[in-house]
């Protein structure tokens, strides 16, 4: 579904990324891990050209995202992004949060979008918080919602990073179980995370990235029990 192949990117004098590969097929769940500063956030970004890559190539379902004959802004639509932060509009209740970008970027009607919008919700278990502030939902509550927004949009590709490492330690677990379950629905996803015996025990493939190379990467079975680098063994031990 994502075909990233040899992903670079320079910042100044620095290549964040030398050259990195990243592929992921529909339905999906694969983790990005690897130390701070190895570019995992940069290579998220880079998939859907927040950050503009210096060099490779980035196919989503067969469509050359570097182009210039491809309009970004459309297939942006097509991949959601979940970040650290909430960013949820703090003037806005769960259920405007969720319907703003519905009634702005697909133009349906109100009703359509509170329709949309409460599908959703109920998928991430918001729905009795629909009409609630930002400001009182708790921080797992929040990032639940803007998943929901992000799923609202019908992405084929979602792309989170760090989604629950803003989050006190007791929410952390309703937000991967909401991961959970839309990987049970087929949702492909790509996440950069720290939670490493969540990533262990949900993702399909593991991807451990290095100053901007990839070390390793295999199913989360081979590289948390039989990883073939001893740096991605000794990483491993570092951060549990
Ligand atoms: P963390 O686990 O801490 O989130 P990360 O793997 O996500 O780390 P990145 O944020 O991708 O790492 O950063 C990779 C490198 O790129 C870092 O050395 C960072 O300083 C550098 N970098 C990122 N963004 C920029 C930028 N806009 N300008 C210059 N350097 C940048
Ligand atoms: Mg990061």
């Amino acid at each position: 579904l994502l075909e990233a192949l040899q992903i670079r990117k320079t910042f100044g004098q620095t290549e964040v990324l030398k050259g990195v590969d990243l592929q992921v097929r529909p339905g999906e769940l694969v983790f990005l891990i690897g130390p701070s500063g190895s570019g995992k956030s940069t290579l998220l970004r880079c998939c859907n050209r927040l950050e503009e890559p210096t060099g490779g190539t980035l196919r989503l379902d067969g469509v050359d995202l570097l182009a210039n004959t491809t309009d970004i802004n459309q297939m942006r639509r097509k991949i959601g992004m979940v970040f650290q932060g909430f960013n949820l509009y703090p003037h806005l209740t769960a259920m405007g949060n969720v319907t703003l970008a519905l009634r702005k970027v697909m133009k349906m009607t109100k009703a359509e979008a509170e329709a949309r919008a409460m599908e959703n919700l109920g998928l991430v278990g918001m729905a009795e918080k629909a009409n609630s502030f930002p400001s009182q939902l708790s921080g797992g509550q929040q990032q639940r919602v803007g998943i929901a927004r992000s799923l609202a949009l019908e992405p084929m590709l979602i792309l989170m990073d760090e989604p629950t490492s803003a989050l006190d330690p007791e929410l952390v677990d309703s937000v991967l179980e909401v991961i959970k379950s839309l990987r049970n629905r087929g949702m492909t996803m790509v996440i950069a995370s720290h939670e490493m015996n969540f990533a262990r025990s949900a993702a399909d493939r593991v991807v451990f990235l290095e100053n901007g190379l990839v070390v390793e990467s295999g199913t989360a079975e081979q590289i948390f029990t039989n990883a073939r680098h001893e740096r991605t063994r000794q990483f491993l031990r570092q951060v549990r």
